[in-house]
């Protein structure tokens, strides 16, 4: 099927996949409006394409202090806001007293902001700090008060890119358990995807079409056993070497072959508001969330570099709707 679908004309694979859209949806576009707070910049991983990570030893290292996620929440709060993503480094000294510390904090100080949080590779890194099994570890989060977990980290599941670009981070056989073990216990999770990696020597893309769709297998696989994929997500790897024909095209395929999961995601993220608007004609359902400004100083508040209103009016210029979600 995938191989048929590669070989579609782009404007084929267009009307195709906006049918299989509007088939699930109608003319429905959802949306959520969350702030990704980073706890820590340390890390033992060094992936080669991370400009975040630094050492502990390191001036800019930081372990983010609940005085100013408090502050952060606060401020979500005050432009509407309904959910965090909570990401970090894997830190060497961070143990599952943290998480549950941070977690207890976030649901005693604000019961109604959604924590969707930690990657597979930050949940097993935090079991091997804290020498607890898989399960354990989960469940302990799970009752602090852990609600989704987002995919981050899959890059693509193939290990000859994986011991290319990230040898020490999770391999795929980990990051596919972290993911079955959290649905088995009743955590659910997005699954991404980032192509368009770059080999630094050669500076050609490092990912062939072979390799994306094995990954596309895996996630369904998985999806197959638990179900407890809600959203996919396709992110384009940064300075963008593949073309957006190449992002679209990518994202109609896998509308139509991940048939058992419900939500396709666009990403303003890399792909601007525009990009993420003809995305939703290429069989995206979800918008993600605006993008709030970090660097800004206190005073001023928080700002947007994409607003809730850039993102309503592009839902709207296409005929569609808007709608909130978590
Ligand atoms: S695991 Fe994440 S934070 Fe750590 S180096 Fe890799 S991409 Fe960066």
């Amino acid at each position: 099927m995938l191989k048929k679908l590669l070989n579609l004309p782009l404007n084929e694979l267009m009307k195709l996949a906006s049918k299989e859209r509007k088939k699930r949806f109608g003319n429905i576009i959802t949306y959520t409006i969350e702030r990704n707070i980073n706890y820590t910049n340390v890390c033992i991983a060094k992936c080669k394409f991370c400009y975040f990570c630094v050492d502990k030893e390191d001036k800019k290292a930081f372990i983010l202090d609940f005085s100013e996620l408090e502050k952060k929440i606060k401020e979500l709060i005050a432009i509407g806001g309904v959910k965090i993503l909570l990401q970090g480094g894997l830190h060497p000294d961070l143990d599952i007293k943290y998480f549950e510390e941070m977690f207890s904090f976030i649901r005693k100080k604000f019961p109604n902001i959604y924590i969707h949080a930690l990657s597979p590779a930050e949940i097993l890194h935090i079991s091997k700090v804290s020498k607890l099994s898989l399960k354990e570890t989960i469940l302990r989060l799970k009752k602090a008060g852990l609600q989704s977990v987002p995919g981050g980290g899959a890059e693509l599941l193939v290990d000859r890119i994986r011991n290319y670009l990230a040898p020490n981070k999770i391999s795929s056989k980990d990051w596919l358990l972290v993911m079955e073990t959290l649905h088995r216990l009743g955590i659910p999770s997005t699954a991404t995807m980032v192509i368009g990696f770059e080999n630094y020597e050669t500076k050609e893309i490092l990912d062939t079409w072979e390799d994306r769709f094995e990954h596309l297998k895996k996630i369904k696989k998985l999806q197959e056993k638990t179900g407890g994929f809600t959203r996919f997500i396709l992110w384009t790897y940064q300075p963008q070497k593949i073309t957006f024909a190449e992002y679209l095209k990518m994202l109609a395929i896998s509308r139509l072959y991940l048939d058992n999961i419900p939500s396709i995601q666009a990403s303003i993220v890399t792909q601007g508001v525009e990009g993420a608007q003809t995305a939703l004609l290429f069989g995206a359902n979800d918008m993600g969330s605006p993008i709030i400004e970090e660097n800004v100083v206190s005073s001023a508040g928080i700002k947007f570099k994409v607003s809730k209103e850039d993102i309503l009016e592009a839902i709207r210029e296409i005929g569609c709707i808007p709608q909130l979600r978590i």
